[in-house]
């Protein structure tokens, strides 16, 4: 999900009552659905629909992988406003690559997406690198579609999140942010770990809600408290004893007709960071984002080992170094994380 992306598509509002012959399964007045972005949606783009798509569980990954899903396209590009978008097909490489990836996330991972997850799209030159959408089931059960950039599998790990996180920044040729790690594996594993947290946080409600439109989909009640509370008073507001001025500034890609921020400033952003274990710019942005990216971090660091760390460097040389998964709080956080697979493994058992 993108939230900045959300504000930017009109709120309509639709007839109280669906027409006669709508392909819409909506038939229930706007109210029934909260708000009329929803039921805008869900009326307008067969996308947002379970019975859009040939949904098949109990088959592997990669046959979700979808290059011909005209409707998908059709919401994307003007959910974006841009028609240009193109769907991508994976090389028979890369699909293998998708499908070893897949088995490498923890368990709980694999089985969500597997039974949530109603198509996979790649797409070329994407606004980002990745979106997952909310997709109305059968009885307002949530389930959902997921994209990608196609440069996710071009591009190694540290090259994709360099090039995300130097897009917080005004352009400076003195100044260098560097993203090192010792995995050399495909963008897409990250980028896989990240977009699949908001699955599990759509279907399992870990953070309040995963965007304004999806809280009025809720089916599960929250699964952990314990999580969000200490560092988010709002979806994008950190609580008032540990806000840091520059968090409201912290955009990507030109979202929020951004950057706003200087490379130096980052000597005051890694320490508000730090005391709210955050465990990435990207995480500073709301609550979701953080606990895509507090998940990325434990299972790249901790579940399978990889180190990762931020450089600052001016001309040449480095200045300043930030190791997220060595930082007091996301230890503290991460562990919290834990336990609440742990807790929706017992929920399942
Ligand atoms: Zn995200």
């Amino acid at each position: 999900m993108k939230t900045t992306r959300a504000l930017s598509l009109l709120v309509i509002l639709l007839p109280l009552v669906a027409s006669i012959g709508c392909r819409s399964l909506v038939n229930e007045p706007v109210a029934a659905y909260g708000w009329p972005r929803v039921y805008k949606d869900i009326q307008e783009y067969p996308a947002r629909q379970f019975s859009y798509y040939e949904f098949r569980p109990d088959r592997p990954i990669v046959d979700r992988i979808n290059w011909k899903a005209s409707e998908v396209l059709r919401y994307l590009r003007d959910y974006d406003s841009k028609p240009q978008y193109k769907i991508y097909e994976p090389s028979p490489v890369e699909k293998k690559q998708i499908e070893r990836y897949f088995k490498l996330l923890p368990p709980a991972y694999q089985e969500t997406v597997k039974k949530y997850v109603t198509g996979i799209y790649f797409i070329e030159d994407f606004w980002g690198n990745g979106l997952t959408e909310w997709v109305l089931g059968p009885d307002k059960k949530i389930y959902t579609f997921v994209v990608f950039d196609k440069s996710t599998l071009k591009q190694t790990i540290p090259q994709l999140l360099q090039k995300r996180d130097s897009t917080c920044f005004h352009p400076a040729p003195d100044y260098r942010l560097s993203i090192a790690s010792n995995s050399r594996e495909l963008g897409i594993l990250y980028m896989m770990a990240h977009e699949f947290t908001h699955v599990l946080d759509y279907v399992y409600n870990i953070t309040p809600y995963v965007d304004s439109s999806s809280k009025f989909l809720k089916q599960h009640p929250l699964l952990t408290d314990r999580l969000m509370a200490g560092t988010w008073a709002e979806y994008d507001k950190i609580v008032p004893q540990k806000f840091f001025a520059e968090q409201p500034k912290i955009t990507f890609y030109g979202f929020r007709k951004g950057p706003h921020l200087s490379y130096l400033q980052i000597q005051q952003i890694w320490p508000g960071m730090a005391a709210n274990g955050l465990a990435s710019l990207y995480a500073a942005q709301n609550w979701a984002e953080d606990l895509a990216e507090l998940a990325s971090c434990y299972i790249l660091c901790d579940y399978w080992g990889y180190s990762l760390r931020s450089d600052l460097y001016h001309k040449n040389q480095k200045i300043l170094s930030w190791q997220p998964q060595k930082q007091k709080e996301i230890r503290k956080r991460i562990e919290e994380f834990k336990k609440t697979l742990n807790k929706l493994a017992e929920e399942k058992a």
